[in-house]
């Protein structure tokens, strides 16, 4: 008997109908590979699923490839060697030098959830009223999931290898990959494989966009196409619902900040600390070139972004054109005089006492722990306060709350009235819309044979989907958690 024909294959693990936990495994004739390995985030139900190993053997596979260092694509790494795996984990080199960094204060911080949990002084935070809204965010009682170690994120960053964009690597028997520029946040690529097989001389092509910035990316330099369109497509479809070519973004942002400014309110900002963190400083430096801010003081309350920041001055060919330029004659396109970084809890603190006009960035991005939460419990029930959300809220945290028009809330034990003013700018994102998405696709030489389109609610990539099928010859699947896709 004849066994059958070696395929290759990507069974989906994660981040599918649904914007976080992205992780693909790849099986090829003599592979075994793992793309990504992403936490679940948003509610305790989400959060749990993280415990959950996916299933497949992790002592098979070759390596590990991670597109960027956001934690919804890297963050369950420190749980590889518990699970039997030792081997490579390939990065770009700004993502190389991020993930021990994330890695580790992750290991911490989960640690110190569950000590905080023991002493009753976990961060938490729910909404009261109304009450349709209140039912839709239980308070957590119990203590968070610990993923792992430091120890073991400490052996997960040794393990991290930097590879540079656009050149092919052998990896393991049969395949080749490459990182492609995403213009998402730096160091952020789509992974491209050659994987030989069997009876043809030209590779099979597999292509994992890994989340997909805007085209016109005011910060990063632009995208970086394959030479070949790939067999298989594993494509993000966060903003596959949305368009944003609209809206003046720009113009908004500064309408809030005037009146900021005159009115001497306070201006809470959440941000991520990679990639919305510098997105934002790039505006209020902008801002700042343009006397709109006449000194009212920014500060930047999360030490990871600063770090982030430095690395993005410190690869300014991976940045806009223009930016790069103002790089080399020795600019830091994300430095202005009215910033200041806080380091430290003390330095937080600091800006407590101010009563004038001021704007505060600080993590997390979701409203719902870091030092945002405790900027937003101290001035919430204040009308002078407003509250800037810029980024996608997960369902079930405090910031998706606040933006549905919560009235009062409870955040660390402590019931309050938002007085403040909630404050929207759509359109300020690292992903690109759908727009950019079709033109990301169309952009590759030849037509794409397959694409499965990945992390994005079951709307963004349903619209994204009837948009693609409209528009290319391509067979568009939207797989689901367990589906495996066959490469022809
Ligand atoms: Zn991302």
């Amino acid at each position: 008997m004849t066994a059958a024909a070696p395929t290759i294959s990507v069974r989906v693990h994660g981040a599918a109908g649904e914007v976080t936990g992205s992780c693909y495994e790849v099986t090829t004739p003599h592979a075994h590979l793992l793309v990504d390995f992403g936490m679940f985030q948003g509610s305790m139900e989400q959060e749990s699923r993280n415990l959950v190993a996916p299933d497949l053997d992790f002592k098979t596979l070759d390596a590990v490839l991670v597109t960027h260092a956001h934690v919804d694509h890297c963050g369950r790494l420190g749980m590889l060697p518990a699970l039997g795996f030792h081997g490579p984990v390939l990065a770009t080199e700004p993502t190389a030098e991020l993930l021990p960094r994330v890695l580790i204060s992750s290991a911490t911080l989960q640690q110190t959830r569950i000590q905080e949990n023991r002493a009753g002084t976990a961060p938490t935070s729910r909404v009261l009223a109304p009450a349709h809204l209140a039912s839709s965010i239980p308070i957590r009682t119990e203590p968070p999931p610990v993923l792992f170690m430091h120890r073991d994120a400490e052996k997960v960053a040794r393990s991290v290898r930097a590879l540079p964009f656009m050149e092919w690597e052998p990896i393991a028997q049969g395949v080749e990959m490459r990182f492609l520029h995403a213009s998402h946040v730096i160091g952020a690529a789509s992974i491209e494989l050659r994987v030989q097989r069997a009876g043809s001389v030209e590779p099979a092509r597999v292509l994992f966009s890994g989340d997909i910035g805007p085209i016109s990316n005011p910060l990063l330099a632009p995208h970086q196409w394959s030479d070949r369109a790939p067999d298989l497509l594993v494509m993000e479809s966060t903003n596959g619902a949305r368009r944003f070519a609209q809206v003046d973004q720009y113009q908004e942002f500064i309408a809030i900040l005037k009146e900021t400014r005159d009115k001497g309110q306070r201006l809470l900002a959440p941000v991520f600390a990679l990639g919305r963190a510098q997105t934002m400083l790039q505006l209020f430096a902008r801002a700042s070139s343009e006397g709109i801010l006449r000194g009212m003081p920014v500060y930047l309350d999360s030490a990871m972004a600063s770090r982030a920041c430095e690395l993005y001055a410190r690869h300014p060919a991976l940045l806009e054109a223009s930016v790069h330029r103002a790089c080399m004659r020795g600019t830091n396109p994300l430095h202005f005089p009215e910033l200041h970084t806080l380091m430290s809890r003390r330095e937080s603190e600091s800006v407590d006492r101010i009563k004038t006009a001021c704007v505060i960035l600080a993590g997390s991005g979701f409203c719902d722990a870091g030092p945002i939460l405790r900027h937003v419990k101290l001035a919430i029930d204040q009308p002078d306060t407003r509250i800037l959300f810029t980024g996608h809220q997960l369902d079930g945290l405090l910031g998706h709350g606040l933006l549905s028009g919560a009235t009062r809330v409870e955040i660390n034990g402590a019931a309050l009235d938002v007085r403040a003013k909630i404050d929207r700018i759509t359109g300020i994102s690292g992903h690109g819309d759908s727009d950019d998405l079709l033109e990301w696709v169309k952009r590759m030489p030849g037509s794409v044979r397959t694409i499965a389109l990945t992390h994005g609610s079951e709307e963004a990539r349903g619209e994204f989907a009837a948009i693609l099928r409209q528009q290319l010859p391509s067979d568009v699947r939207l797989p689901m958690v367990g589906d495996t896709l066959q490469v022809e």
